[in-house]
């Protein structure tokens, strides 16, 4: 189905560094999964992309302050954020996670976390998650920017601990950083593409048809399997 998009060129914003969803390669070209998707839909649906990758607090405030069409940030689906924004349908299946320093034997428990201090990246679901577990486990909460200072703040030793999406940590893990995972990951989490409440409803169509397009010829899992592999 061929939708009528009503822009020549739609603003996308996303976040500033998400492997394997969106980062810069060697030659400082942004890649990833959300990148060559959305290229290949923009591409089969006959729209233009202009990529922001500003970080994903700021990629929602420009999402609301109207900068930004459309947001692709493997951005979590959830009830709360519904009230702001419109979702395409799902395209990956995620989940948040717990991550300590590879030589770290003390914590194997949310218990452990006591006295302990948890960063996570300002504006998400594990931002979100640390702050409402803080009382219950009595541990400090530092929040970051971006995923490079959360991650540099673990090796250094500045917290103890950081929470961010399962497929990330995955990556990063494999990318051979000193990382380990102790504690099973929370559940839930399916990323979705979206707009403005209301807003550039057509980009919103034109998403889920060409996701739809993705799948039934196989691209989609191509994508995918080009950064996390068959065994995920
Ligand atoms: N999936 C998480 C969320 O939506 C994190 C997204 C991100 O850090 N880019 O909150």
């Amino acid at each position: 189905k061929k939708i009528e998009p009503k822009k020549d060129t739609y603003t996308i914003v996303s976040d500033s560094a998400f492997a394997p969803f969106e980062y810069q390669d060697s030659d400082g070209e942004y890649k990833g999964i959300d990148v060559d998707l959305l290229k290949r839909i923009a591409e089969m649906q006959g729209f233009n992309l202009d990529f922001k990758f500003i970080g994903f607090s700021a990629a929602l405030q420009a999402l609301e302050s109207g900068q930004g069409d459309g947001m692709i940030a493997g951005m979590s689906i959830t009830d709360e954020r519904k009230q702001n924004y419109d979702f395409g349908d799902p395209y990956f299946e995620s989940g948040i996670q717990l991550a300590v320093a590879k030589d770290n034997d003390d914590i194997t428990s949310y218990e452990d976390l006591e006295g302990k201090t948890v960063g996570a990246k300002v504006g998400t679901e594990s931002a979100d998650f640390i702050k409402e577990h803080q009382e219950e486990y009595g541990y400090t909460v530092k929040n970051f920017d971006a995923a490079d200072q959360l991650y540099d703040a673990l090796k250094v030793g500045s917290i103890d601990a950081m929470m961010d999406d399962y497929p990330v940590i995955g990556y990063a893990i494999k990318q051979g950083q000193a990382l380990k995972t102790p504690i099973e990951r929370e559940s839930g989490g399916e990323y979705g593409f979206a707009v403005k409440k209301g807003q550039n409803q057509e980009l919103v169509e034109m998403f889920n048809e060409g996701l739809r397009e993705l799948k039934r010829t196989g691209e989609y899992d191509q994508i995918v399997n080009t950064y996390i592999g068959e065994d995920g």
